[in-house]
C-alpha cells in the first residue's frame, strides 16, 4: 500500500437482526464490555470507518459511536452498504473494506494482506471452505446433486474491492437483479466482474441466533432481581430514578431515598453476587448521608464493567399511589442509561399503582422491583 491509498471501511449496521430476539438493535447488544458495533468498529482503528444505521435507532447509535461517521441504511444490506459508499470521499486506487456489524470475531492482523491481494486482483472476499456435504436441492426438496465441497466456500466479510472498480459496479447496475445480491461480490458476480477468495480462520463466524452468542463466547448471562421500600415524609425533595420529582412528599432515608435506584442497584449487585446495598453503602455511615444515589449506583457499576460485566438490560417497576409518574419515565431512563453508559434502549422503566390496596395504595411509600440480566466474560 503507498501513502496515498487509503482505506475506507464501510459497516453495514442497518438490520436490527431480529432472530437475535432481542428488544433493541443486536449491534447494540453488550460485547466483551462493550457494545457489539463499538467492538466490531474499534477492530478498525486507524481508518475511515462509516456505519450505516437503521435511522430509526440512530440516537443510540450516536451516542455509542461518538464521532465515527453515521448513514442511514437502506431496505436491505446492499442498499446500507450503496448508501454509505455514496458518502465516501474516495478516488481511483483506494480500497473499500465492508464488513458485518455482527462479525466481531475478525482477526485484523489479516487486513493488510487481504487489501494487498485486493489491489492486485481488484476484488477479494474472506470465505471459508465448507465442512459438511453440501447437496444441490431442487424447489421440491430433492436432492439433485452432491457438490464437490473442495470448491464450495462459505461467503463472509470483509470483502475488499478496489474503489473505482465498485463505483464502477454501482454505476453499472441495473434494477433487475437487485433481490438477488445480498451481498458486494455478488453484485461483481453478476456484471461478470472477478473476485477472488481469501481464505479466513473458522472463527470469523456471524452472530445471527442467540445460541452464536452462548456458543461462540466464553460469556455467561447472570439474573439479578433487587426489591425496595422507603416511606414517604414531609420535609424531603423526591428523587425517584436519578432524578427530582415535584412532589409534596419525598422519601425518608439516610441517602437520598433514590428507591428506585436502591432496587436497581441491588439487582446488579445480585446479578454478580457482590451482596446488597446495605454491604456497600452502610446507612450508619456519615459519608454516605444524603448522598445522590446516582453516585451510588456509578460507583456499583463501574466497579462491576471492571471486574467484566456488562448489561443486557434492566426493568424496573415503580409501585406508587402517587404521584404520577408517567410524565417522568422518560427522563428517569435517560438519567441511568447515561449514569451507567449504556444505551437507552437497555434501560426499562414501568410505573403502576397497586389500585389503594396497602401502604403503596394507602400513599404512605413507594416499593420498587428491578430485574436485570448481565453477562460476564469466564475463562
Ligand atoms: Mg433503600
Amino acid at each position: 500500500m503507498s501513502v496515498s491509498q487509503q482505506i475506507h471501511v464501510i459497516i453495514p449496521a442497518g438490520g436490527i437482526g431480529s432472530r437475535m430476539g432481542l428488544p433493541y438493535p443486536k449491534q447494540l447488544m453488550p460485547f466483551r464490555g462493550t457494545t457489539l458495533i463499538q467492538y466490531t468498529v474499534s477492530l478498525f482503528g486507524g481508518y475511515s470507518v462509516t456505519v450505516a444505521v437503521p435511522a430509526e435507532h440512530r440516537p443510540a447509535f450516536e451516542t455509542v459511536l461518538g464521532e465515527v461517521t453515521l448513514v442511514d441504511g437502506g431496505e436491505t444490506r446492499f442498499e446500507s452498504v450503496r448508501n454509505a459508499f455514496r458518502k465516501l470521499n474516495g478516488q481511483a486506487g483506494d480500497l473499500v473494506v465492508i464488513h458485518d456489524a455482527a462479525r466481531p470475531y475478525f482477526d485484523p492482523k489479516t487486513l493488510d494482506e487481504a487489501c494487498d491481494r485486493a489491489l492486485e486482483v481488484g476484488a477479494v472476499i474472506y470465505t471459508h471452505g465448507a465442512v459438511d456435504t453440501m447437496k444441490w436441492v431442487g424447489e421440491d426438496g430433492q436432492i439433485q446433486r452432491t457438490l464437490d465441497r473442495r470448491r464450495v466456500f462459505h461467503a463472509q466479510t470483509p470483502q475488499i474491492f478496489r474503489y473505482e472498480l465498485l463505483e464502477q459496479a454501482y454505476d453499472s447496475l441495473t434494477c433487475e437483479n437487485m433481490e438477488t445480491l445480498t451481498d458486494e461480490a455478488a453484485l461483481f458476480e453478476a456484471q461478470g466482474r472477478p473476485v477472488f477468495i481469501f481464505s479466513a480462520s473458522s472463527g470469523n463466524r456471524k452472530l445471527t441466533h442467540p445460541e452464536d452468542l452462548e456458543m461462540s463466547q466464553s460469556a455467561v448471562p447472570r439474573i439479578g432481581h433487587g426489591y425496595d421500600v422507603h416511606k414517604f415524609c414531609s420535609d424531603r425533595p423526591l428523587y425517584l430514578g436519578g432524578i427530582q420529582i415535584p412532589h409534596e412528599f419525598g422519601l425518608e432515608g439516610h441517602s437520598d431515598a433514590d428507591v428506585a435506584l436502591h432496587a436497581l442497584i441491588d439487582a446488579l449487585l445480585g446479578a454478580a453476587g457482590r451482596g446488597d446495598i446495605g454491604q456497600w453503602f452502610p446507612d450508619n455511615d456519615p459519608q454516605f448521608k444524603g448522598v445522590r444515589s446516582t453516585r451510588l449506583l456509578q460507583r456499583v457499576w463501574h466497579s462491576l464493567t471492571q471486574d467484566g460485566f456488562a448489561l443486557f438490560n434492566a426493568d424496573v417497576t415503580i409501585q406508587a399511589q402517587a404521584p404520577k409518574l408517567a410524565g417522568h419515565i422518560p427522563a428517569m431512563r435517560a438519567c441511568i442509561a447515561e449514569t451507567m453508559n449504556v444505551s437507552l434502549s437497555q434501560i426499562n422503566i414501568k410505573a403502576t399503582t397497586t389500585e389503594g390496596l396497602g401502604f403503596v395504595g394507602e400513599k404512605r411509600g413507594i416499593a420498587v422491583d428491578a430485574v436485570v440480566l448481565l453477562q460476564v466474560e469466564v475463562g
